[in-house]
């Protein structure tokens, strides 16, 4: 992807520092995954889910931005990447939003390593990249597109990361739109098979902004880049996730939708760049 240094004021970069600020405690992020512990360490399978209630018991207040290790040359760039990425993000929700005669807000982004609080609980590296709607941010541990390349298959590249970041604002458009509180309402009556196909109607649809705003800046691309975001979209599919994880697929369980699903909806995005062609729920539920 061409990109050029841009900076936002609330792009906040916590990597090589301790503490995480006050624990706030809500719940309900949502991730681009539902990753294993396992993936990062020794651990036994715990979801997302599991991580978050079992801090939510122990709210601590952290003393907050003690420098503990320098980043190194190559962290810093793709911080600088990262941070260039949520600008252009930013950008085009803007744009989009006026052009339906709405007002954009924007979001947070955080970068962290290791373990993170905020007002969806506290959360280690192994929820992978996520977005809180209580505090509206995106948070993102960049050492999970290590484990992408190397545990998942997905053949990296900066347009892996753009993809994943699109996706989590995806989300924040979600929310702004109303579109997530609905769901998490409708989710609150139903089985858990129900509720898991909501969840993978949200999370398609995230995939689907995140190909509309690749749509918008097309004029970053470089030769590959669409590639590098599908097979990060491959990679991240509950089908392909599970049968490497444990062996089999249960369909029911699907959370995020298929691999084949995620890249169709990003690439509807990509190719449509119309915002009003990304109801998944009419297109998955009827
Ligand atoms: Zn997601």
């Amino acid at each position: 992807m061409k990109w050029d240094k841009k900076e936002s004021g609330n792009f906040e970069d916590r990597r090589g520092m301790s503490g995480g600020g006050k624990a706030i405690l809500g719940g309900g992020l949502i991730g681009i995954v539902i990753l294993l512990l396992k993936m990062f360490g020794g651990e036994t399978g715990q979801t997302i889910g599991n991580v978050i209630e079992q801090t939510q018991g122990s709210q601590t207040e952290q003393t907050e931005g003690t420098k503990t290790r320098e980043l190194s040359a190559e962290e810093k760039e793709l911080g600088d990447f990262s941070e260039a990425c949520f600008v252009y993000n930013n950008e085009t929700w803007d744009k989009i939003f006026s052009e339906n005669n709405m007002q954009f807000q924007e979001p947070g982004m955080v970068l962290f390593d290791d373990g993170v609080n905020t007002a969806c609980g506290s959360a280690t590296s192994a929820s992978g990249p996520f977005y809180c709607p209580g505090d509206k941010k995106v948070y993102m541990d960049l050492r999970f597109f290590e484990e992408l390349k190397t545990r998942f298959g997905a053949e990296g590249g900066d347009f892996a990361i753009a993809y994943v970041i699109a996706h989590e604002m995806g989300h924040h458009i979600q929310t702004l739109l109303g579109t997530s509180a609905k769901v998490r309402q409708l989710q609150a009556n139903k089985s858990q098979t129900e509720a898991n196909k909501l969840s993978v109607c949200l999370e398609l649809q995230a995939d689907f902004y995140a190909g509309v705003w690749a749509h918008y800046n097309k004029n970053l691309l470089e030769a590959g880049d669409i590639e590098e975001a599908l097979s990060a979209a491959n990679a991240v599919g509950d089908d392909t996730i599970q049968s490497k994880m444990q062996g089999h697929v249960n369909q029911e369980s699907f959370t995020h939708g298929s691999s084949e699903q995620r890249m169709e909806w990003f690439m509807k995005g990509y190719k449509t760049g119309d915002i009003k062609q990304g109801d998944t729920f009419s297109a998955l539920l009827n």
